[in-house]
């Protein structure tokens, strides 16, 4: 009997079976099951999971900006430069006194995450200029290399699209970096998700993964549910994230992000997924990446976190105690200790982890300083 005959599971799976199980139309089938198959894909999913740990990272969040060149129909961090609330250019001292107090928290990665070539807006370069800079990516740079210098914290950061030579240059002051692939449908290029939105070419957003590969740069990425895709595309985008680290190994996590709806944004009146619907993304994700963390965001899944602990989950992401999720601001984080009681009453243990991975605090992956920071860490959290 092979896994899909009469629609069942076996009660024991093989590697044999496991790679049938991988092939594209087959996960296709599995992202769709419902009834007691669900209850299986589950299993299956939790029984790929590598140990019992559920890990977190304690972060505080810096939009170094929030200008950005696209204008994605589900976003509500990209803000114009007309508004006078907007972050134009975080400064220096600023973001060192931020982080000053986030280290008594006890946080330990700075996540830099802001908008796409943010410079090529007159007044973000005009900054730029008048701190003495030319380009967002020296900024960006020397922040990075301030908070290494002069926190306990560890720079990872997520700013959309860069060229390979951007990479090869933060590399050498972050962590880790990280993107959401979002969706490798080009279709969705067409959309109101990403019409109005350059950046999202897929194409362009897996050759940077790619880059990251080769430039041995600990990555984070992820897919976003309920922006107009299919099951299909879910699957292909997946696969496509798969093909990159079965070559390179640098993907240390993959986000299973559900989109929110929020008055205001073009997308307000879309539906988010269902429940079960995240269930099962989680857990074909587990199935496809056995080795690398499935992570899904808490906060925006306050009520039901814990069912994905049994779909495969073994990873709650960046969690801040002092700043607020600038992607999501409606969605509050959990306190740790919340974290920790929900995880512990599902029968998992709650880890914190760095920025990277522990797997990847080595020469091949770091610079020596920066290793060497990862490392003293590292052991303050033993
Ligand atoms: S989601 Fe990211 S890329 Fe899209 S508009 Fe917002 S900040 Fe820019």
């Amino acid at each position: 009997m092979t896994l899909f005959d009469d629609n069942t599971f076996k009660d024991d799976i093989n590697k044999k079976d496991m790679k049938n199980i991988l092939k594209e139309e087959n996960l296709i089938k599995l992202i769709n099951v419902k009834n007691d198959d669900l209850l299986k894909l589950m299993n299956l999913a939790n029984s790929s999971r590598e140990n019992n740990e559920i890990t977190y990272s304690k972060n505080v969040f810096i939009p170094l900006t929030e200008i950005c060149r696209n204008t994605c129909g589900y976003c509500v961090f990209k803000k114009e430069d007309t508004d006078k609330n907007a972050i134009i250019l975080k400064e220096k001292n600023e973001i060192i006194n931020e982080l000053k107090i986030s280290e008594k928290y006890g946080c330990k990665e700075a996540m830099l995450a802001f908008g796409e070539q943010a410079d090529e807006n007159t007044i973000v370069k005009n900054k730029l200029n008048t701190l003495g800079y030319s380009n967002i990516i020296d900024y960006t740079y020397d922040v990075c290399e301030e908070i290494i210098n002069k926190t306990n914290l560890l720079p990872h950061t997520n700013c959309g699209i860069l060229s390979y030579e951007e990479m090869k240059k933060l590399k050498e002051v972050n962590v880790s970096m990280g993107m959401m692939l979002e969706n490798s449908s080009p279709r969705l290029m067409e959309t109101i998700a990403h019409k109005d939105s350059p950046g999202k070419d897929p194409t362009i957003r897996l050759e940077v993964i790619k880059n990251a590969g080769k430039l041995k740069i600990p990555y984070t990425t992820g897919i976003l549910i309920g922006i107009g895709e299919t099951k299909e595309e879910i699957i292909k985008s997946l696969l496509d994230i798969k093909k990159i680290n079965d070559k390179y190994g640098h993907i240390q996590e993959i986000i299973i992000q559900n989109f929110k709806p929020k008055d205001g944004i073009a997308m307000e009146n879309y539906k988010e997924p269902s429940l079960i619907d995240m269930i099962r993304t989680v857990a074909v994700s587990k199935l496809i990446f056995p080795n690398v963390s499935i992570q899904v965001p808490p906060n925006l899944n306050l009520h039901t976190n814990q069912i994905f602990l049994f779909s495969g989950c073994d990873d709650w992401g960046g969690v801040s105690p002092v700043s607020h999720d600038y992607v999501n601001p409606e969605a509050e984080w959990p306190k740790i200790e919340e974290l920790k009681i929900l995880t512990n009453d599902a029968g998992f243990k709650l880890n914190e982890r760095l920025a990277i991975y522990d797997k990847y605090i080595n020469n091949e992956f770091l610079d020596e300083k920066i290793k060497n920071k990862a490392l003293s860490l590292k052991k303050e959290l033993n």
